[in-house]
């Protein structure tokens, strides 16, 4: 057998680890060969790990095994509750993948626990891991999978009373639960590498009149280029961004490639203080700083951006957890000098009452109202025809989201509709296919 080493990270990718990855020794997957002791005892915890592949052995005071753990378990997460001693070694007995976690990443969340609660899980831990400790390897085993082969087994009986479904559907639940709860940990680390790292960047869909079909403006849209993995989208990975606040970081690192595109593709149209826009997502999460308005001025003037080269868009859902607080704040916006636009207007549950209430001007009608249009009965016209002459009435322009036949055009321009956007004129594009879309549409 090899001689055991201490672990040394090997990332697998080859861009450099930076300040977050770098500080807490982070690699988003690291290799460890058969033979390496990942920790002793005794050594100082900052780290807990997930086995991606391969087997990892836990090794007690006494040197018996007291662990042996595969894909999905985690180990060592101890560290994430304190930094004390580690109470086992672990030792990797074929060749894994492992993925790190760092205290770090869970101090906010911690923080905001009832220091009592946070007191009790620091205790409970312990005490568990004394109890198992004096517990011979046998009983331990035969006593995990005695227990979860009898929760499994509806009508099997356990200490006594009848499992029933129940029993088992709450296993099983709890089960779902926590491979989801560190699936989340671990999306969040690689959110947080991936930041460091700059694998964000907006893709730019084009936004045109209606009528000239002329370019105004471009959304920008988030991509994430993952080592592994490729382009990701947003749905797969926004959510996750919003539970866990990452989501502000996304938003304000969008905020400001868009300021430094903003004048480069106005450039190409021949004015790099010209009218075309950018528009950005804006979650509702980033409310939650109460001076968002002076923090994204700064951002924009240490830029040099003209203030109409960047426009907002917020949804509905942004207004509904404190409307008062998402009124004070988009006044603040307007006020600055933002234009701002009531995105994905007719998903939430209460839309109409919002547009008096907030001072909007632009409202973006969903894809799903636009893509029923040409529906049998003719009632998905009759709704954006409403929503259309609602807008209108609030003093708000509309842009019409996902259109992608040619045949919606005149039908939205003969409700008045003034912008689109979708598929039938431009895909979200990177960078440079939006200089040649601009390039392109300056021909018509
Ligand atoms: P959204 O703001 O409603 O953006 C429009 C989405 O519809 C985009 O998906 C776009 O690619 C897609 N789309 C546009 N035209 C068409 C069409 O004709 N047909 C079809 N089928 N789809 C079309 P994407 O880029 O995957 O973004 C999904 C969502 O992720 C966005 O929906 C937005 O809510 C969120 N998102 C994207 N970038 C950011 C960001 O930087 N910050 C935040 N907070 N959210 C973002
Ligand atoms: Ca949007
Ligand atoms: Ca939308």
């Amino acid at each position: 057998m090899t001689k055991p080493t201490l672990i040394q990270p090997t990332p697998d990718t080859a861009p450099p680890l930076s300040n977050f990855a770098e500080a807490h020794g982070l690699a988003r997957k690291t290799k460890v060969p058969a033979g390496t002791v990942i920790f002793n005892r005794g050594d100082r915890r900052d780290v807990a790990y997930i086995i991606d592949s391969g087997e990892v052995h836990i090794v007690d005071h006494t040197n018996e095994i007291v662990g042996r753990l595969g894909p999905g378990d985690i180990f060592g997460e101890m560290a994430l509750i304190d930094q004390g001693e580690r109470s086992a070694s672990a030792t990797a007995v074929k060749d894994c993948k492992l993925f790190m976690l760092s205290r770090d990443l869970l101090r906010e969340r911690m923080e905001g626990l009832d220091p009592l609660i946070g007191l009790l899980i620091s205790l409970l831990v312990e005490h568990y891991r004394v109890a198992r400790r004096h517990l011979p390897e046998s009983i331990k085993q035969a006593a995990d999978s005695d227990l979860q082969n009898r929760l499994r087994t509806k009508g099997s009986v356990v200490d006594g009373t009848v499992a029933r479904e129940d029993d088992i559907f709450s296993f099983n639940g709890t089960l779902r639960a926590q491979t989801e709860a560190l699936k989340e940990l671990q999306v969040e680390q690689e959110l947080r590498i991936g930041l460091e790292r700059r694998e964000f960047e907006p893709f730019f869909q084009p936004i045109l009149d209606l009528r000239s079909r002329r370019l105004v403006g471009f959304e920008a849209l988030i991509r994430w280029r993952h080592p592994e993995r490729g382009i990701v989208f947003p749905n797969d990975f926004i959510g996750i961004a919003e539970r866990t606040n990452v989501v502000q970081l996304l938003d304000h690192m969008m905020l400001e490639k868009s300021c430094e595109i903003a004048g480069e593709l106005n450039r190409v149209a021949g004015d790099p203080n010209g009218p075309i826009y950018i528009s950005v997502n804006l979650s509702g999460l980033n409310f939650a700083n109460s001076d968002l308005a002076g923090a994204m001025r700064q951002t924009i003037k240490q830029a040099g951006t003209p203030i109409h080269q960047i426009r907002l868009e917020i949804t509905e859902s942004a207004l509904i957890a404190d409307a008062k607080k998402a009124e004070s704040m988009l006044n603040d916006l307007r006020a600055t000098g933002f234009g701002v636009a009531l995105d994905d207007f007719g998903t939430g549950y209460s839309s109409l009452s919002y547009l008096h209430k907030f001072s909007f001007d632009t409202l973006k009608v969903d894809r799903a109202f636009i893509s029923q249009m040409n529906g049998a009965g003719g009632k998905g016209l009759d709704i954006v025809r409403a929503i259309i002459n609602l807008a209108h009435d609030f003093n708000l322009k509309v842009i019409a989201e996902g259109i992608e036949n040619e045949s919606e055009v005149p039908v939205l321009q003969a409700m008045g509709c003034e912008m689109g956007q979708g598929y039938l004129f431009g895909k979200p594009l990177s960078l440079s296919d939006a200089k040649h879309f601009i390039q392109k549409n300056m021909k018509i």
